[in-house]
């Protein structure tokens, strides 16, 4: 994915999502993917997380107004190729999103959707009320061009305990009856071997991607990496198996150059 020539407008992506103080997830992560891809990244802040190498200690939502009208002031002026989702926080404000982004004919049968359906931190600290985890399935969902959770986020949101490739193939089954047009089921939670392997299902065809587990305690805003990867590549025009294989290796490499921060779990490497 390579730079525009200089003077001309870049490729834009926006990501709707909440703020790590850690700099290691969260927006910090999808600005820095997004710089290094060479697409212009804009942002609807969701949350403020108070949040180091150890855990999240504090959150401040927005208002659910705020949040939308970011995403209006962004689409309506500078326009998106794609669009991402990361930390949504509530319910009021996943409605709230979900309304900005079809005033700006985004998700469905619109531009791109990426929907990284984040619930909790690696640390267990939630990212999003356990009551708004039907609001996130019901409403935005529908809307996904592709939605990227982790094993953990495919239990809570479907009840599917995902611990090999059958039931792999179930959740990502039930996330495409969720309404996911595509659904990916990462493995790099499954530790039944040294491998990572990834699932992609659009309701007709199952596409594996494989890759290596990489054995790091670093991998503080692995899930939001590949997500905002997916979601530059499909602004750069590339089909969604091409966005996927591409971020499932650029996630890969970031996780092998991960480094230590703090006393806790370090971020994946922006990749200097
Ligand atoms: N903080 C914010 C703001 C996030 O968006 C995310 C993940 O999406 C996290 C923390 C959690 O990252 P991790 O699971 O890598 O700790």
């Amino acid at each position: 994915l390579t730079a525009p020539p200089a003077g001309t407008a870049p490729r834009r992506v926006l990501t709707v999502a909440g703020s790590d103080s850690g700099g290691g997830a969260g927006i910090q992560a999808d600005l820095r993917t997004f710089a290094l891809l060479g697409v212009h990244g804009c942002v609807a802040v969701t949350a403020v997380t108070v949040q180091n190498s150890v855990g999240v200690s504090d959150v401040q939502e927005i208002a659910p107004p705020i949040v939308a009208a970011q995403i209006d002031s962004v689409t309506s002026d500078i326009g998106v190729q794609a669009v991402k989702t990361g930390m949504l926080a509530s319910a009021p404000i996943i409605h709230a999103v979900a309304a900005a982004f079809d005033a700006a004919g985004i998700g469905g049968d619109g531009l791109p959707l990426v929907v990284d359906p984040v619930c909790a931190s690696m640390h267990g600290d939630a990212l999003l009320a356990a009551d708004a985890r039907s609001t996130l399935v019901e409403v935005l969902f529908p809307r996904a061009t592709l939605v990227t959770p982790n094993l953990d986020e495919v239990r809570l949101l479907t009840g599917i305990d995902v611990v090999d490739e059958v039931t792999q193939q179930a959740a990502a089954r039930e996330l495409h009856r969720l309404g996911a047009r595509w659904a990916l089921i990462k493995g790099g939670h499954l530790r039944t071997s040294d491998r990572s392997p990834d699932l992609l299902y659009d309701g007709k065809q199952f596409h594996r991607f494989d890759g290596p587990r990489m054995d790091t305690p670093h991998d503080h805003g692995a899930g939001d990496t590949l997500a905002a990867a997916a979601a530059a590549a499909l602004a750069h025009g590339h089909s969604l198996p091409e966005a996927v294989a591409f971020a499932k290796e650029w996630v890969t490499r970031a996780l092998a150059a991960a480094y230590p921060l703090g006393a806790g779990h370090g971020p994946v490497s922006p990749l200097w």
